[in-house]
């Protein structure tokens, strides 16, 4: 078992701007659809909140769409893993975190396919030791089992510490808390929303997370002595 120290990603709106990557996919989709803006606004509502190949049942079903549920999601995976992108200055600073001595992974909810086609699209998938995400093992942050699997995919334990970043207060910065992580909140400008306790730590953007990180030695026992 490595000695270095983990940190932990979350992926969308973090590392990936999914919010901008949906609102292009869902002005294409219902462009190639004849689908109006009002029904623009519906379908990324819905994506927005959840994306799985149910999601494109109930899309299928309200614009009685010649195709099935599975081509849908299919077409969907593949139009978003050619949108998304992630920051150069994100991607070189996963490389510089692990070549600092760090341990580096993605803990992720949502479908495996959609988001493990977006980690290999982005090049994240090459620069991390590990990626867990949620439906692999129907564990979802901010489950504490939710962030011992993406440790262990790391070939890391919870118990030896470590670091959460992500933007979601409640299943990133709570949820990693409580997996006994320090936690840094990317806040894409917002202001922290929940009671204290708040992250140890925020930041604008992943790219400042990882500097942050950097200031930190990555080995325990340096950091003991
Ligand atoms: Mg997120």
């Amino acid at each position: 078992m490595c000695s270095c120290l983990l940190v932990l990603f979350d992926l969308d709106n973090t590392l990936v701007d999914r919010r901008g990557t949906l609102a292009d996919w869902a002005a294409e989709f219902t462009a190639c659809h004849d689908l109006g803006d009002e029904e623009r606004e519906h379908v990324l509502s819905r994506v927005a909140e959840r994306a799985y190949p149910s999601t494109f049942d109930a899309i299928r079903i309200r614009y009685r769409l010649p195709l099935s549920a599975a081509e849908l999601w299919r077409a969907y995976c593949a139009d978003i893993a050619a949108m998304v992108s992630c920051p150069a200055e994100t991607l070189d600073g996963l490389d510089e975190l692990r070549a600092a001595g760090w341990r580096v992974g993605v803990a992720t909810n949502g479908a495996s396919d959609i988001q493990r086609a977006k980690l290999w699209a982005t090049g994240v998938a090459e620069r991390v030791d590990g990626v867990f995400v949620s439906e692999e093992a129907d564990a979802r942050k901010p489950q504490r089992q939710h962030f011992a699997l993406a440790a262990a995919r790391c070939g890391a334990v919870l118990g030896d510490g470590g670091w959460m970043v992500g933007d979601n207060p409640v299943n990133d910065i709570d949820g990693g808390r409580s997996a006994g992580l320090r936690t840094i909140w990317v806040s894409n400008g917002r202001s922290w929303p929940l009671e204290d306790p708040g992250p140890d730590h925020t930041v604008p953007d992943a790219r400042a997370a990882i500097d942050h990180l950097l200031l930190h030695p990555a080995n325990r026992a340096r950091t003991r002595a």
